[in-house]
């Protein structure tokens, strides 16, 4: 990964991938500044987690950025979105299962209702 220590194209001097102009001759160093608001960052990874689908098309949309902030986002929004998915698949299941192991066990074991 290149990506941590990056230099100037122009005059070769070591850039941090934080900057946004080379200090030395004041190159622009991100082409497409894209910069994306923390709290519409928060929204859309609260979507994904919450509303699985959903956080999927912002997801998509921020992964076609030619931003690698953008891009960042896209990811971590598709992650969340997957991981989200599963979590509630095997939530359903599960709570599905010990409620039809509860349901299961009045069927067989009546116990006290057939006394009356
Ligand atoms: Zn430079």
């Amino acid at each position: 990964m290149d990506n941590m220590v990056s230099t100037c194209p122009i005059c070769h001097q070591p850039t941090s991938p934080e900057w946004y102009f080379c200090p030395n001759c004041g190159k622009e160093l991100k082409a497409k500044l894209i910069k994306i608001p923390l709290i519409t960052q928060i929204g859309i990874y609260a979507l994904s987690i919450f509303l699985p689908p959903l956080g999927l098309w912002p997801g998509i949309k921020y992964l076609g950025q030619k931003s690698q902030e953008a891009k960042m986002v896209g990811i971590v929004a598709i992650t969340l979105t997957i991981v989200s998915s599963v979590v509630t698949i095997w939530l359903t299941f599960h709570y599905l299962q010990s409620y039809l192991a509860i349901y299961n066990g009045l069927l067989t074991n009546p116990s006290g209702l057939s006394s009356f």
